[in-house]
């Protein structure tokens, strides 16, 4: 398999529960020139999630008080978010300095974010490679919110509300991989790294 060319950002985006997160931990196991924005956000942590490492936890009014630095500073280059999006009642942003960081040294970033915020992101960068993971079936992803049980089903209940609602988006993303197996979800986007996928995959 060829290395993924450098200097890119690959962002991979999907319902909650489609098994973003664990496509990312393996590509970043098996692609060393790959690297992890790690989001911010005003959600609680959950059990298993340190700090710096899931994410890096904010109360909701430190939160916003960067959304208000950057809406307040018209240079985008001093901007702490590269983009933010409001998800189930949190925030959830991408600090801007890793990416442009990270790509200044030649390296290429991966993220793993809502629609809304892959949007943002593909408007700053056109160049971005927009994944949308999609599961096989909405059925199939409430079994999976349900199975890995890392949510009260009120909040799996609004999870597939808005599910339903980033499903009718496919259309805006770049490649749309229907997740049935996961190493052929990870090949396919190893493929996509590395320049050799034949343009937008459906499988
Ligand atoms: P969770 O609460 O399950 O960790 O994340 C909820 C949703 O927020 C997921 O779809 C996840 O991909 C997305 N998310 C995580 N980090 C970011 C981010 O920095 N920006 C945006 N827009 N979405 C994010």
């Amino acid at each position: 398999m060829n290395q993924p060319v450098p200097g890119h950002i690959y962002i991979i985006t999907g319902p909650s529960g489609v098994g973003k997160g664990t496509l990312c931990k393996m590509l970043l196991a098996v692609e060393p020139n790959l690297t992890l924005s790690i989001s911010a956000t005003s959600r609680a942590m959950r059990a298993g999630e340190t700090d710096g490492v899931s994410y890096h936890f904010k109360t909701r009014d430190a939160f916003e008080a960067m959304i208000a630095h950057d809406q307040a500073q018209p240079d985008a280059e001093r901007h702490h978010l590269l983009e933010w999006a409001e998800y189930n009642g949190n925030y959830y942003g991408t600090p801007r300095s890793v990416v442009q960081e990270a790509l200044a040294a030649g390296s290429s970033v991966l993220l793993e974010i809502e629609t809304q915020g892959a949007l943002q992101v593909k408007r700053k960068f056109p160049s971005a490679h927009l994944i949308f993971v999609a599961p096989p079936s909405l059925e199939a992803l409430a079994y999976r919110l349900r199975t890995r049980g890392t949510e009260a089903e009120a909040e799996i209940a609004s999870r597939l509300e808005i599910s339903r609602h980033e499903m009718t988006l496919q259309d805006q993303f770049d490649y749309v991989l229907v997740n049935e197996r996961l190493e052929t979800c990870l090949d396919a986007i190893r493929e996509i790294m590395a320049g050799t996928a034949s343009g937008r995959t459906l499988r």
